[in-house]
């Protein structure tokens, strides 16, 4: 696993697609809040019509503030460019579209994040694609998986909740090799842990809405590839669907940008402080972390990603579905929330996810959390789970 190249990342973050002499030296870019752009002459016009991806004539196509972003995540990639969207779920539906038509076949990890999975089994099935959803920390599922239609390899390495991982390098071979595109959700390590385009995979897509921005005040989507298929991407749902990320949110999210790789480090460290102190606890079950000693991928893990971020799972010795439910309630150094990857601390608990008398319908044991560790003090967040522990 190369390491982190710092000066490159510093580059990127600081000056990267900042041409501060078109806006009087200006050293924070400015929010061009316009929707169209003017031209001088019908010929200019016309190049505009005919380009609109690189020419700045609509805000729906390009708008300058924007674009910014778009640098400076393609950098990050290590990818030609970049398009934003104005969600993760956005830019993950846009990234297969082009892709599939009626009859074609979609191979997806099993528990991709929930809305991936609502869009290939609910709505992509509604005009005719069809999918396979499948253990794909195992290859020979990967290769049973293929048929004659399948157009399309989605994974998400590691996912969000289990943090199971592909093997990049064999995904990529492999999809090369039958003709599929290949799709990475990498919202787990942002772009300062894991590149999978340096694996040879086509798409990476993020959810911009969680380290990209990091402050948990934008609905953010980015996907990073090659100009050509970012190009088949613009025309069609890009420019059809229109979820276009507003000026002013690119704005706060290049300024979440500048702070990227001190806080998911931050939320590294902490992380694996507060992980080393709970293992240590007789009612802590099992620790899921891509880095974790017990972890049977970690070696995989180790070789794709330079570090794990802020979140990992933990399973508690709880059998009790409402004493579960109270160990949660008395938590009080994570905030109860959804998402995840910004400065606060955050934990979803998975007992949140049953109907009260349902207490064995979905993927996770009740008995699961998801903890998020931001910037905080890690004793400081480590004695709030100490203090609701004692209850157990
Ligand atoms: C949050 C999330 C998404 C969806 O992104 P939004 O910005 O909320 O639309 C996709 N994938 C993963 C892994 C996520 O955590």
């Amino acid at each position: 696993m190369k390491n982190i190249n710092e000066e490159e990342i510093s580059f990127i973050l600081n000056h990267l697609g900042e041409e501060r002499e078109n806006y009087f030296n200006a050293v924070a870019p400015p929010i061009i809040q316009s929707s169209n752009f003017a031209f001088d002459t019908v010929q200019e016009f016309r190049n505009g019509f005919n380009n609109s991806y690189e020419i700045h004539t609509y805000s729906r196509g390009n708008n300058p503030t924007v674009e910014i972003l778009r640098k400076k995540m393609a950098a990050l990639e290590h990818t030609e460019d970049a398009l934003v969207f104005a969600s993760g779920a956005a830019a993950i539906s846009s990234a297969i579209i082009p892709f599939v038509k009626s009859g074609d076949h979609i191979v997806c990890i099993e528990n991709p994040y929930n809305w991936t999975a609502q869009l290939i089994s609910k709505l992509l099935s509604k005009f005719g694609v069809e999918y396979t959803f499948i253990d794909a920390t195992n290859n020979e599922n990967i290769e049973k998986s293929i048929r004659p239609n399948t157009k399309v390899l989605f994974l998400e390495s590691p996912n969000s909740f289990t943090y199971e991982i592909q093997d990049l390098t064999f995904c990529a071979e492999f999809a090369k090799k039958h003709g599929l595109i290949s799709i990475i959700d990498n919202s787990y390590s942002s772009p300062i842990y894991q590149n999978p385009a340096d694996f040879g995979i086509d798409l990476v897509v993020h959810s911009g809405s969680k380290y990209i921005n990091g402050h948990s005040d934008v609905i953010l989507g980015v996907i990073c590839g090659s100009k050509n298929l970012l190009n088949l991407i613009f025309s069609s749902p890009f420019m059809t669907l229109g979820a276009v990320l507003s000026p002013n949110d690119a704005y706060l999210a290049i300024r979440g940008l500048r702070t990227l790789p001190i806080r998911i480090k931050r939320s590294d460290e902490s992380a694996k402080i507060i992980i080393s102190e709970l293992k240590k606890h007789p009612k802590v079950l099992k620790i899921y972390h891509p880095f974790d000693d017990e972890n049977p991928q970690r070696e995989l893990a180790m070789r794709q990603m330079r570090g794990t971020g802020g979140m990992f799972s933990a399973r508690f010795d709880v059998n009790d579905f409402d004493l579960m439910e109270e160990f949660c309630n008395r938590i009080t150094t994570f905030t109860m929330a959804v998402s995840w990857g910004a400065y606060e601390s955050l934990m979803v608990p998975t007992c949140a996810f049953y109907q009260n008398q349902n207490k064995n319908k979905p993927a996770q044991e009740f008995n699961l959390i998801r903890f998020y560790v931001g910037l905080e003090d890690p004793y400081y967040l480590l004695s709030g789970i100490n203090e609701a522990l004692k209850i157990l």
